[in-house]
């Protein structure tokens, strides 16, 4: 496999026609003779993004200016020794040369030599003899770089023999055959169908049962991440949470659980048989889900909800795991240091649902916020574990995915069993291309160079916020968007893990009196909260923009963002985050005031919606979030919402059983209007949040049904706006859009 990194050069002279010009050219061109590119500037020019090319070189060789250095020119030393540091921040093994006429290493100050692999007297040697010792540090760097797994793959994929294994297209051969096939082929490319290989080839390892090459890097995934045991998973986090479940957990069995979990978990509780017990979160009324309150991890209080839960004969059975989402969609995180101090010993494995957080153990800041990482101690007797979505923050493929394991002092991993959870989710064609992005993304993170990718997306969500604030001071009286976060704070305190504690009482959070040192904010995630609802569930008698009309616009512009709640939309500061990306949101959100401060017509602003939607043509943009706004205000849907997700949800069955009456269909649809009491068979899911609201074998209360009578009233006044609800079934009868939901027959 021949991958491309020029050998750079930064000579002042590299253009000039003297001697030392002559000279460095002399050498640039022994180096391409050899088969390298060679790259040559004249300068430095910004430091810190010309640094960044360390990621595309093999070599750096660097000029010093030689008769003037150390007498007429002190900057240009403080100038390669800032150069020096810059790369050494991100990289500590790529090569860097000097290159000098007369002066010799004396001149040169001792921190700044530590850093060279060596220095170049360029009228000592030849220049074939100088390229062939620089192209050999070179190569050696570059085979030092991928992964085992990937290193692996790239070598089947070039080796070129011929497979009568599958997948059928024979190394992407069947796509040739056909026009179709052929397109397919040349968008994807050769090397990504020469690497989809079946498991039958045994110099790749086994992802099932963990071993060669795959084995290799889950080991050397666990090393950089700090953990005993690593698991890569190609099915998503999704699957990552059922297979930790799977191994520990039966029918019958107790768990405790964030009522804020993704559905995968919810999943697990059906396809376990477990009997839940719901920790509950705390919400404001933008909508945004806080923090479980730290009172609710005490211990007395799980018992107590396990004394009440209909469904748990045993009341002292020790609860088989705690699922937390650490890292809820807005960033809310938890000190996992105080939940294991709180539990350890009390539920035998505590996991934490880190899909959001696996850059987290890369930089001081998070500190304990995360659940597994260096120098943390171990629990006594509970297992620590942590699911992780690599393709979400990471540079990990879709589906991704990675399951993290703290053994406890006097517990440890059996790997043979959980190895059975394992092949029962995992398919036996995993797909290559994924473990090796998972591979890749780990070593990515290797230090120093994770840490430097953390910090920049750290940076430039700081910045991010920081422009937006700078738009709303300029705007002074008039409106802007808010980003969501502690807001009194100077400028310097937001590099303070500090400044992002949620503290007692505070308004910007709504979340009322929490624990001191409990949660932070992860400023990576950036929720953006549109005017028109106050944290307190009042709508504004002036005037509100509702998020999905200012999505919807975004979109149209090509931004497109994570998630849309009411007044409040979310984007994320990934380790893929440019400066561009995010100054065209500011950029877009000031397009989208004009429009809306213009009142625009939609079919000038959102043309492609109007097609679909030819009903709003005329109307202005403002006027359009009047009418949202008000039809929201007048059914004070903020409060709804939120009062929705914090009632008292009755459990009826276990969630398995009201699952299984939907496998064996006793069950039957029943409309909004006669939901009220009924048992649900189904997982009710309203978008936004996305957030379960109601689950198999659960009761439906009055403001669920109140929540959904309005969901349908609101879809039918504003198509093209419509809230999702998924576990609601529709059906259109004469243009007219009726609703229902699968409940558990009722006995008579
Ligand atoms: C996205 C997500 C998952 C599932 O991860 P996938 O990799 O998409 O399968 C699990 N838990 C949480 C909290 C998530 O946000």
């Amino acid at each position: 496999m021949k991958f491309r990194f020029p050998i750079v050069i930064i000579d002042e002279d590299f253009r000039s026609e003297n001697s030392s010009g002559l000279g460095i050219r002399v050498l640039a061109k022994a180096i391409e003779e050899e088969g390298l590119e060679v790259l040559g500037v004249t300068s430095y020019g910004d430091l810190t993004s010309f640094a960044q090319q360390q990621s595309r070189a093999s070599a750096f060789i660097l000029s010093i200016d030689d008769e003037e250095i150390v007498e007429e020119k002190p900057e240009a030393i403080e100038q390669l020794r800032n150069f020096v540091a810059e790369i050494r921040y991100r990289n500590e093994e790529i090569p860097i040369f000097l290159h000098g006429e007369t002066r010799t290493s004396r001149h040169i100050p001792n921190d700044v030599l530590r850093e060279l692999h060596g220095f170049i007297h360029m009228n000592e040697d030849t220049p074939e003899f100088v390229a062939r010792l620089i192209i050999r540090e070179a190569k050696a760097y570059l085979d030092s770089l991928p992964p085992p797994f990937f290193k692996a793959l790239t070598h089947y994929a070039a080796d070129g023999s011929y497979s009568w294994h599958c997948p059928g297209h024979s190394g992407g051969v069947a796509f040739l055959k056909s026009p179709v096939g052929q397109m397919f082929h040349q968008f994807f490319g050769e090397n990504m169908l020469r690497a989809d290989v079946c498991n039958a080839v045994d110099e790749l390892g086994q992802l099932l049962d963990h071993t060669g090459p795959v084995a290799a890097s889950e080991r050397n995934a666990a090393r950089i991440y700090n953990c005993d045991h690593l698991y890569f998973v190609t099915n998503g986090t999704s699957t990552s949470n059922k297979i930790v479940w799977n191994s520990t957990v039966a029918p019958g069995d107790i768990v405790v659980v964030d009522r804020n979990c993704h559905k995968s978990v919810l999943h697990s509780i059906i396809l376990t048989g477990a009997i839940p017990v719901f920790l509950m979160p705390t919400r404001n009324h933008f909508g945004i889900i806080g923090p479980i309150p730290k009172s609710e991890f005490a211990w007395e209080n799980i018992q107590k909800k396990i004394e009440r839960n209909p469904f748990a004969t045993d009341k002292k059975a020790k609860p088989r795991v705690l699922t937390i989402t650490q890292s809820t969609y807005d960033g809310v995180l938890y000190n996992v240091e105080e939940i294991k101090e709180m539990l350890d010993g009390k539920i035998d494995t505590l996991h934490f649902d880190e899909a959001w957080l696996p850059h987290a153990t890369f930089h001081d800041f998070y500190g304990d916020y995360h659940a597994i990482g260096a120098d943390r101690p171990r629990c006594k007797e509970s297992m620590v574990f942590s699911t992780q979505s690599t393709h979400k923050l990471l540079a990990g493929l879709s589906q991704a995915s990675q399951i993290l394991v703290q053994d406890a002092v006097n517990n440890t991993l059996d790997r043979d069993v959980f190895n059975e959870a394992y092949l029962m989710h995992t398919s036996t064609s995993p797909q290559y291309s994924i473990i090796a992005s998972c591979d890749v993304a780990a070593a990515m993170m290797e230090a120093p160079g994770g840490t430097a990718l953390v910090e920049e997306s750290l940076k430039e969500a700081l910045d991010f916020r920081r422009a937006m604030r700078k738009v709303d001071e300029e705007w002074g009286a008039d409106w802007w968007f808010k980003v969501w976060g502690p807001n009194d704070l100077s400028e310097d305190g937001l590099e303070e893990r500090d400044a992002w504690m949620l503290k007692a009482n505070e308004r910007w959070h709504g979340f009322g009196n929490l624990a001191e040192g409990f949660n932070m904010l992860d400023p990576i995630k950036a929720t953006i909260i549109t005017p028109g609802l106050d944290v307190e569930g009042d709508f504004s008698d002036a005037f509100g923009i509702p998020a999905a009309i200012v999505t919807k616009y975004l979109a149209e512009h090509g931004v497109i963002v994570e998630k849309t709640g009411l007044y409040s939309f979310f984007i994320m500061f990934t380790i893929g985050i440019t400066k561009g990306r995010w100054n065209t949101m500011v950029a877009a959100l000031q397009q989208f005031k004009d429009d809306y401060d213009k009142n625009q017509p939609l079919w000038k602003v959102l043309p492609e919606f109007v097609q679909k939607q030819p009903r709003y043509e005329r109307v202005g943009l403002r006027d359009l979030c009047k009418q949202i706004h008000e039809v929201y205000k007048a059914n004070d849907v903020a409060r709804l919402t939120t009062e929705m997700y914090l009632s008292d949800m009755v459990p009826a069955m276990k969630p398995t059983d009201a699952y299984a009456k939907m496998a064996h269909r006793k069950i039957e649809r029943v409309a909004i209007d006669d939901l009220e009491g009924r048992v649900t068979a189904v997982l009710l899911t309203p978008y936004p949040p996305g957030i379960p609201l109601l689950i198999p074998g659960e009761r439906f209360n009055k403001v669920i049904v109140n929540y959904l009578k309005f969901a349908r009233e609101f879809n039918e006044k504003f198509p093209g706006f419509e809230t999702d609800n998924h576990g609601l079934v529709k059906q259109v009868v004469d243009g007219k859009s009726f609703y229902y939901v699968d409940c558990v027959l009722q006995e008579s």
